[in-house]
């Protein structure tokens, strides 16, 4: 199964992906968390891409696709995988389509916008698994701390009240498009298209998201 999980940042797209990724035994691939390894790890792409991020703005399409083709050619792959974060422009959804690449599923995680500006405030999150927490609506087991680790969670520098306004605008502009390049698309093949509400609880929305696979 090939599915992209599509929402504003601070929809919970990466708790879902994290429980998807699990009961279907599928890789979860978040751009952003590959971006975050590179920017870790010091790399030029990392180097490239912070200043980037930093202002909440988009890494350029070549250089997503790029990372994207090569996370797919993976063996962990073969049976599937779950985009989040990714496609994020017309322009990648396109080019997706060119590396043949048949999305099966895409599920719309929606949520009004005052909302979305309370969440990613208090969004925590585990750098080196990309485990992410909030501090009120799905808080970690000990406070500020990774469950499964026990390691200290961060918050992103793009989760800073300064640049969440500028990715919001971002993803109005660049990413909701997709919702009706998507929809357009469910009429003229096989793929699939449905849309949750990210306002309810965690759990509420996973299992509504793993009805849908029934
Ligand atoms: P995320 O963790 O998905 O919220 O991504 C964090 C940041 O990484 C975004 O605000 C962008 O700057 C960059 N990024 C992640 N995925 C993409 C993508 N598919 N296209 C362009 N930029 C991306």
């Amino acid at each position: 199964m090939k599915l992209i999980l599509l929402g504003p940042p601070g929809a919970g797209k990466g708790t879902q992906a994290e429980l998807i990724s699990k009961k279907l035994n599928i890789p979860h691939i978040s751009t952003g968390d590959i971006l975050r390894e590179s920017i870790r790890n010091n790399t030029s792409l990392g180097e490239q891409a912070k200043k980037i991020m930093d202002q909440g703005n988009l890494v350029s399409d070549e250089i997503i696709l790029g990372i994207i083709k090569e996370r797919v050619s993976l063996r962990d792959c073969k049976d599937g995988f779950l985009f989040d974060g990714f496609p994020r422009t017309i322009g990648q959804a396109d080019g997706l389509k060119k590396l043949n690449i048949d999305i099966n599923l895409v599920i719309e995680i929606s949520l009004p916008e005052e909302t979305i500006i309370s969440r990613m405030s208090g969004r925590r999150i585990h750098p080196p698994s990309g485990r992410s927490y909030h501090i009120k609506f799905n808080p970690p087991k000990i406070d500020g701390k990774d469950d499964e680790t026990g390691q200290d969670l961060i918050q992103r520098d793009d989760d800073k009240p300064e640049t969440v306004l500028a990715r919001l605008e971002v993803y109005k502009k660049q990413t909701d498009p997709l919702i009706d390049y998507y929809l357009n698309l469910q009429k003229n093949s096989d793929l699939k298209f449905i849309k949750i509400n990210g306002a309810n609880s965690p759990q509420e929305v996973s299992e509504e998201i793993f009805r849908s696979f029934e």
